[in-house]
């Protein structure tokens, strides 16, 4: 279905107002994926008579780069694309994912896990799973849940010496702590039943950075006062988890709309490794914004 179709079939469960965003990584430059799922937020916004928000997801200091958070403003704003107020960039807020870690912790939901990939490898090969065969979450394999079995001592011990460590999400605690009939508003398909249990104990802080994507992106949504999360549809599966965080932090619940992902000519989801054309790419050959609009479905 065209966008603008798509769109005018949702419109109709969209909140009233709604505050939508388009929240990238400043990983690369952006491409027609991208400016899809931007003008998927603004079309949303404008229509709804809201506001569409602009956030840089640049807590992966070994992947985000300065210049391409920049790069995404320029290209964005020749799109034709404008957003309401200030940019949030999520590296500016470490103290605030912190806290919330903290109220996690606080209420024995999270527990550090000092295993390295390799660790777990061994680990599930051990439970004798074939690494093809074993059970895996949205974020790849299941945590064989290793380090929530370390006695309280031993756990100390290890984090006073220094060891690096993760700070896991304790899944069988977190669904006992959070109502058992958690679902979201997909726009357009109604109320769906969360299963955040498919995430195992999923890490909510790594090792590199104290923070991970699920906790900082339900918590900016919360305080940016987002009421419609649009974005595409490989998140899908994370709203299951970022439901359960919601509740688990009494942060409120937005309505969520995931966009199809744009597929290239070889019908496969665009990416920048497969070669997919950047928007200054196109800008430079000469490509006007409306052309970018239209090849990027709008
Ligand atoms: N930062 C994420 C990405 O670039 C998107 C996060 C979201 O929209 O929830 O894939």
């Amino acid at each position: 279905m065209p966008a603008i179709a798509r769109l005018r079939y949702l419109l109709p469960g969209s909140p009233k107002g709604a505050v939508t965003r388009f929240a990238p990584s400043p990983t690369g430059l952006l491409h027609l994926g991208h400016a899809h799922s931007a003008l998927f937020a603004a079309a949303l916004a404008e229509a709804a008579g809201g506001r569409v928000l602009l956030r840089l997801e640049d807590i992966d200091a070994t992947r985000c780069r300065p210049e391409f958070a920049a790069a995404i403003e320029a290209d964005l704003a020749w799109l034709g694309l404008a957003w309401d107020g200030p940019v949030r960039v999520q590296s500016r807020h470490m103290p605030e994912y912190r806290a919330a870690l903290d109220r996690l912790a606080a209420c024995g939901l999270l527990y550090p896990c000092f295993c390295t990939r390799a660790d777990i490898r061994r680990e599930v090969a051990a439970a004798g799973h074939a690494p093809h065969l074993a059970p895996r979450g949205p974020d790849g394999p299941l945590y064989p849940g290793t380090c929530r079995r370390l006695a309280a001592a031993a756990r100390a011990d290890r984090v006073a010496a220094g060891e690096p460590y993760a700070l896991r999400l304790d899944m069988g605690a977190a669904l006992a702590a959070a109502p058992a009939d958690l679902s979201f508003h997909e726009l357009g398909e109604g109320r769906l039943r969360c299963d955040p249990a498919q995430f195992g104990d999923v890490v909510l802080a790594r090792k590199d950075t104290p923070a991970s994507y699920h906790l900082c992106v339900t918590h900016d949504d919360a305080v940016q006062g987002v009421t419609l999360v649009t974005r595409g549809a490989d998140l899908k599966p994370a709203t299951h988890l970022h439901r359960l965080l919601q509740a688990l932090l009494g942060w409120p619940e937005p309505a969520y709309a995931h966009h199809p992902l744009l597929l290239g000519p070889d019908g496969r989801r665009l990416a920048k490794r497969d070669g997919a054309p950047s928007l200054r790419a196109l800008r430079e050959a000469g490509r006007t914004p409306a052309e970018v609009r239209a090849l990027a479905g709008w």
